[in-house]
């Protein structure tokens, strides 16, 4: 498994002892069990790709109480590898939107899509502040976010696509997390995990329009470039970036990714470039207090 870094900061440790996976290292230093997962290692001939084929998630033309019993081992075996299971679970809905839900006691637990009550089905971001909670996103070039704040012992993760990035859901995630649990966003940590690089992330220009629209021109000129084969790139992890330093955070505790799902195509799965609907899985674990 050679990873391809697009800089030689060490943002990631890897782990490839059972099933492997990357984690984000400024985290494992504040001893927050984190993951993100890789294509590896699978033998589960259902998914037809061998060993590179590791399912962590009901992809849509599957019938889901059909793959959800694979899908849930590999999960649980992964959450495992953080010292918790599938049983303190709380999963992301992957909706491309800027909402973000209070994990309950009542939310823990696999579950199938089908039989998720209707207020958990639109849900791009989850925080709580429950000691032992896992928190769950997938995305296959999109990138996660974890947030961590040891102050007042919460955890949050979200799923960040262009659209949710547009919304800023890292900073919606932050405002609830204060609400809730009244973190201050200065003790907070975050991590932009794994996610499609500029280079390979082409946007049409109603991309660049609704940026321009939201966030004004000048941001929206930091973050998208027209490249010279005359398309719009977005860089994801830079406009996630300025998102969490609006909140007031500090910028040494913001971990940014430097590595693409789609430069590595062979190790993670990339809706971009195979436009596979199967994904990655990034975990979080509540530790504090504990
Ligand atoms: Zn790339």
């Amino acid at each position: 498994m050679k990873i391809q870094y697009s800089d030689q900061k060490k943002i990631f440790n890897v782990h490839t002892e059972q099933i492997p996976y990357l984690s984000v290292a400024m985290l494992d230093a504040l001893g927050v069990p984190n993951l993100y997962s890789t294509r590896f290692r699978s033998f589960d001939n259902q998914s037809g790709e061998g060993e590179t084929g590791l399912r962590v998630v009901v992809m849509k033309h599957e019938e889901e109480a059909e793959a959800a019993p694979v899908v849930f081992k590999n999960r649980d075996a992964l959450a495992r590898q953080l010292g918790s299971s599938i049983e303190h679970e709380s999963v992301t809905d992957q909706k491309h939107t800027n909402h973000v839900y209070v994990v309950t006691e009542q939310d823990l637990g696999p579950i199938l899509r089908s039989e998720k009550p209707l207020h958990r089905r639109c849900i791009d971001g989850l925080v709580t502040d429950l000691p032992d909670v896992l928190l769950t996103a997938f995305g296959g070039d999109c990138p996660p976010i974890y947030l961590a704040d040891p102050k007042r012992g919460a955890i949050g993760l979200v799923h960040a696509g262009w659209r949710s990035t547009l919304g800023k859901i890292p900073a919606k995630a932050i405002e609830r997390m204060a609400v809730q649990f009244g973190s201050d966003p200065r003790d907070l940590y975050a991590a932009i995990g794994p996610g499609i690089c500029t280079d390979c992330y082409e946007m049409g220009d109603e991309v660049y329009e609704q940026f321009s629209e939201q966030w004004g021109s000048a941001a929206a000129d930091a973050i998208l470039r027209r490249y010279p084969g005359g398309k719009y790139h977005l860089d994801l992890r830079a406009a996630n970036h300025m998102t969490l330093l609006e909140t007031g955070m500090s910028e040494e505790r913001i971990a940014v990714s430097n590595v693409c799902t789609m430069c590595n195509a062979d190790i993670f799965y990339s809706y971009r470039a195979h436009r596979m609907e199967n994904e990655q899985v990034a975990m979080i674990v509540n530790r504090f207090g504990a």
